[in-house]
C-alpha cells in the first residue's frame, strides 16, 4: 500500500535554521522515508519565512499542506522535527484539527520527537509548542527592547546597509550618494520617476541585497524618500522621536537636508495621488488647480475658463480658480481671476528659487577656496601664538596686516563670484520656467509650495490683492 506523504521543510535565519538548511531538511526525512515500505513523499512543501514565530509571516506552503491534508490528497506528513513544522500554537491547534479529523494520518519526524496521530503526542506536541512560544516570545521582546535602545541613541542597528552609505553604514558611498542626489534633483524638476527607475536600471544599481534581478520602482522610491538621507533614525519605518520628542539624528553622515528630503517626498506623494484619482482630477492643465485651496472649507480648488472670454466679450483672466459646488465636495463660495493669482505665486516661487541658487551656489567652487581656508588658517594661528606669548605683539601684527588685507581680497572676490553666479541662473531660470511644460512647471512650485490657501475676495473687489492669499511653504 502506498502511503502519500507530503514532506514540509523550513527556511529559518535563527542558528538552528543554519545548521539545518532546507537541502539538508529533505535529505534527512527522505532517507527516513526510504526506509518504511510504501511511503512516498509526493511533494516538499518549502516555505521560506525567516520565522515560523513572528505572527506576520505568512507560510503558504504549510496553507497548502493543511489544505492538501485535509482533501485528502496526502496520506500523511512528513518533517525534520515538530520545530519545524509548528512553532505558534495557532498553526499546531490547525494540525492537530485535521489529524483528529482523520484518524489514519501519518505523521512523522526525522528526531522522532512525537507523533500527532495519537493523543499523547498531541498533548506532548502543545507542551512544547508553549514552551518554544515562550522562548520565542521573551527573544522578541529583548530583540525590541535592543533596538528601541539603538533608536534612542540614533545608532545603526543590523541588516543590510541602507543604499548609500558603505558597509559600516556611517560612511557616505559617493557613488550611490550621487545617484541619489540626482535622482532628488531630477525629480524636484519634473522628472518622472520611471524615467529614474529605467536610467537605475540601465546602469545596473543595485542594493546591497544584490539580488541580481534589476531594481524595482518600489526599491528606488524607498531608497529616495528614505528618511535616514537627512540624518533621521527610523524605527520600524517611521522617524523615531526621542524622549525630547524630537527626533533623534543618526551617528551617520547625511546625504541630504531635511527640507530637501520633505520637498522629495512632496512629489513622490503627489504621483501617489495622481495615480489614485488619475481621470477624477481636471488634469492639471492650470498650474495651481490642486494647489490652491478654499479657506472657508479647505477643499483643493479647481480651475474652468471663463465662458465670456472664450466668446471675446471679456478683458482680464481667462480662467478662474474655485472652490467646487457642494455635490463635488467643496462648498463653492471662494472664486478668484486665474492669472493674477498665477503670476503671484510665479514670482514668489522665483525668488525662493533664486534663493536656494545663491546657496548652492555658496557650496559650489569657487578657485579661490583653498587659499581663503589657508589664510584663515595662519590668521589664527598668529593670533594664538601671540595670545600664547610665543611672538611679540609687534611681530604678530606685522605678519597678520598683510594677511588680513588678502583675506579681505578673498572674500570680497568669492562674493562677487556667488553674486554673479545667482544673476545668472536667476536670468535662465525664468526663461526656463516659461518654456516647460505645465506639468514640470508644476513640479518647480510644488517643491516650493505645499499650498496656497485663498480668501474670498469680496463684493465688488475688482483689484488683485495678494493678502488674500496664504502661502504654505513647503520646507
Ligand atoms: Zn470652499
Amino acid at each position: 500500500m502506498v502511503v502519500r506523504l507530503g514532506g514540509y521543510a523550513r527556511i529559518s535565519l535563527d542558528k538552528d535554521g543554519e545548521k539545518l538548511g532546507v537541502e539538508r531538511q529533505r535529505h534527512d526525512y527522505g532517507q527516513v522515508a526510504a526506509v518504511r515500505p510504501g511511503w512516498q513523499i509526493v511533494r516538499d512543501y518549502i516555505d521560506n519565512d525567516v520565522s515560523a514565530y513572528k505572527r506576520t509571516v505568512i507560510r503558504p506552503e504549510f496553507g497548502q499542506l493543511l489544505a492538501d491534508l485535509q482533501d485528502g490528497i496526502l496520506d500523511g506528513v512528513i518533517a525534520y522535527d515538530l520545530d519545524r513544522l509548528a512553532r505558534q500554537p495557532r498553526d499546531l491547534e490547525r494540525l492537530i484539527d485535521i489529524f483528529e479529523d482523520r484518524q489514519n494520518l501519518v505523521f512523522c519526524t526525522v528526531t522522532n520527537d512525537l507523533d500527532l496521530s495519537t493523543s499523547d503526542g498531541r498533548t506532548m506536541a502543545r507542551v512544547m509548542v508553549a514552551f518554544a512560544n515562550k522562548a520565542s516570545a521573551d527573544t522578541g521582546r529583548r530583540v525590541a527592547r535592543k533596538h528601541r535602545e539603538l533608536a534612542d541613541n540614533g545608532k545603526n542597528s543590523g541588516g543590510f546597509p541602507a543604499f548609500g552609505w558603505k558597509a559600516d553604514r556611517v560612511t557616505v558611498d559617493p557613488e550611490q550618494a550621487a545617484l541619489i542626489c540626482k535622482a532628488h534633483d531630477d525629480l524636484l524638476a519634473g522628472v518622472r520617476l520611471s524615467t529614474i527607475v529605467s536610467e537605475w536600471q540601465e546602469k545596473g544599481v543595485q542594493t546591497s541585497r544584490n539580488t541580481g534581478k534589476p531594481i524595482s520602482r518600489y526599491a528606488v522610491k524607498s531608497i529616495l524618500r528614505n528618511p535616514r538621507l537627512a540624518g533621521f533614525r527610523t524605527l520600524r519605518g517611521e522617524i523615531h522621536l526621542g524622549r525630547d520628542g524630537k527626533p533623534v539624528m543618526g551617528v551617520w553622515e547625511p546625504i541630504t537636508t531635511p527640507e530637501r528630503l520633505e520637498a522629495v517626498t512632496a512629489v513622490l506623494d503627489d504621483i501617489k495621488a495622481r495615480h489614485a484619482t488619475a481621470g477624477a482630477s481636471n488634469n492639471h492643465r492650470y498650474l495651481l488647480s490642486g494647489i490652491l485651496r478654499c479657506s472657508e472649507c479647505g477643499t483643493r480648488m479647481i480651475a474652468n475658463m471663463r465662458s465670456s472670454y472664450a466668446t471675446g466679450k471679456t478683458k482680464g483672466s481667462s480662467f478662474f480658480y474655485r472652490c467646487p459646488a457642494v455635490s463635488d465636495g467643496g462648498c463653492g463660495k471662494v472664486s478668484r481671476a486665474g492669472e493674477p493669482i498665477d503670476q503671484h505665486i510665479i514670482n514668489l516661487v522665483h525668488d525662493a528659487e533664486t534663493r536656494l541658487t545663491a546657496t548652492k551656489v555658496n557650496a559650489a567652487e569657487w578657485p579661490g577656496a583653498a587659499r581663503l581656508a589657508e589664510v584663515e588658517q595662519d590668521i589664527a594661528g598668529l593670533v594664538s601664538a601671540m595670545n600664547g606669548k610665543k611672538i611679540s605683539a609687534a611681530t604678530a601684527i606685522a605678519m597678520l596686516e598683510p594677511l588680513e588685507q588678502e583675506r579681505d581680497e578673498l572674500e570680497y572676490e568669492r562674493n562677487r563670484h556667488t553674486v554673479a553666479q545667482v544673476k545668472a541662473s536667476a536670468a535662465t531660470l525664468d526663461q526656463e520656467f516659461e518654456r516647460l511644460p505645465i506639468e514640470r512647471q508644476r513640479a518647480v512650485i510644488m517643491k516650493h509650495v505645499r499650498a496656497v490657501v485663498v480668501r474670498p475676495a469680496g463684493r465688488g473687489a475688482r483689484k488683485f490683492n495678494p493678502d488674500l492669499l496664504e502661502v504654505v511653504w513647503a520646507a
